[in-house]
């Protein structure tokens, strides 16, 4: 569910055209939905009523500050995944105790920021991590509470590339090295083991794999246990999927009632990582058409907006609906809708079904919230686009649309 509609015709973006926005804003433009992200946030944490829980927004999948500042009123707290992450966590007002932080390769001086700003907990991915955690924790004469995050083995069945719990993955700890890794925690003097921790992918549309990590995880944590090691937090990640296109997902709902059924009377506080769910629909990129041709082969569409404003498409073939602002009844065509970057690979869709545009119509590119703006770049010396904020009738302008000299802004020493 989101609040970008037809009426009359025409795209809303909650209670204003998106045509008016671009007369505006211009395109590249990307658009959030407040109310989408609000609905998302309260449909997904109050599906874990009942449980003791905390819901840590992941913030890669949207970074605004915009963004993060609404969510952090709803109650929020934030899964964090580079110093840079915490540094927008803590300035749009999050509380630290509920920041957690993930990922393969933190840096020293990440890992000081993140212990002086005095996080909840880090989950580890290695032992080497562990120790230089340790060692950092000492020199500011800190505890650092910890996870590992547990590499449980299961498919997630989703892209490979966003396949994060396998054997062959770069993600987590195996059992094996889990359990010397907790024994290892309970010894070194400035780490605190509280927690177990797993992420088993992204765009997930069935809740097995969950369920068959939560069971893996739940038996290593008998085993802790045993060990005398005290975990109150258990933290199943992100991953839930979102409709693109066909896909069905769970509900939330459906998600955690069976989390609750394997939960039941365990002492545990659960912590999850919801990224793309709550922002993937709240957004959309809208882009306008420059140029239609035919070539032998195909039609080509070619827009305003390319892979280095939404990589999707490029990076993992995925799939985004597509469909004009205004309504237009053409004939119906198959084309490619390609953006002007120097590569084959930039494309937003291909061998798509869409009504004939003609130049300057405009496009929306729906799905575009999550890994969307966060994932873009200024290959091609393309300016990055503009992101608003849209609650009811009112305009956010979230991050301001690039101006050249930002593209080299950084490089005085060459003027
Ligand atoms: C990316 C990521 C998430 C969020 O994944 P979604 O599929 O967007 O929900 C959560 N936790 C970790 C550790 C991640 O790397």
């Amino acid at each position: 569910m989101h609040y970008f509609e037809y009426k009359n015709g025409e795209l809303f973006a909650e209670d204003i055209p998106v045509r008016k926005l671009v007369e505006e804003y211009d395109t590249p433009l990307y658009i959030y939905s407040a109310k989408t992200f609000k609905r998302h946030f309260e449909a997904f944490d109050s599906a874990f009523e009942g449980l003791k829980h905390l819901t840590c927004y992941s913030v890669k999948a949207n970074s605004n500050l915009c963004v993060l500042k609404l969510l952090g009123k709803l109650g929020a707290g934030m899964d964090i995944v580079s110093g840079g992450e915490l540094f927008r966590a803590l300035k749009a007002g999050i509380s630290p105790q509920k920041i957690v932080y993930s990922g393969v390769g933190k840096r020293e001086h990440e890992i000081r920021e993140a212990l002086l700003a005095d996080i909840l907990m880090f989950n580890v991915e290695s032992l080497e991590e562990l120790e230089k955690i340790n060692e950092v924790a000492r020199d500011l004469n800190k505890k650092a509470r910890i996870s590992l995050r547990i590499n449980p083995e299961v498919d997630p069945q989703t892209h490979p590339y966003i396949s994060t719990g396998m054997e062959k993955n770069k993600f987590g700890l195996a059992r094996e090295f889990a359990l010397q890794g907790y024994k290892l925690a309970k010894e070194l003097s400035h780490i605190e083991p509280i927690g177990i921790d797993c992420h088993i992918g992204s765009q997930l549309t069935s809740i097995s794999p969950f369920l068959d990590a939560l069971d893996k995880i739940l038996d290593f944590y008998e085993e802790l246990k045993k060990q005398d090691i005290n975990i109150q937090y258990l933290d199943l990640g992100g991953g839930l999927g979102i409709t693109y296109n066909q896909e069905e997902p769970p509900h939330p709902l459906e998600f955690g009632k069976a989390l609750k059924e394997k939960l039941k009377g365990l002492d545990l506080t659960l912590i999850l990582e919801p990224g793309r769910v709550i922002a993937g629909n709240a957004g959309i990129l809208v882009t306008r058409v420059l140029y239609t041709k035919k070539t032998k082969k195909k039609n080509f569409i070619i827009v305003d907006a390319a892979m280095n404003d939404l990589i999707r498409p490029s990076l993992y073939g995925s799939y985004h609906k597509i469909s004009p602002v205004v309504e237009n009844k053409g004939e119906i065509i198959t084309a490619d809708i390609v953006g002007p970057i120097c590569e084959s690979g930039d494309f937003l869709a291909q061998d798509r079904e869409i009504p004939a545009p003609t130049k300057d119509d405009l496009l929306a590119v729906f799905s575009a919230g999550a890994y969307g703006f966060t994932m873009s770049s200024q290959y091609n010396s393309r300016p990055r686009a503009a992101e608003l904020l849209i609650d009811g009738d009112k305009v956010t302008v979230a991050r301001r649309r690039e101006v050249y000299l930002d593209l080299i802004a950084l490089e005085d020493n060459c003027l």
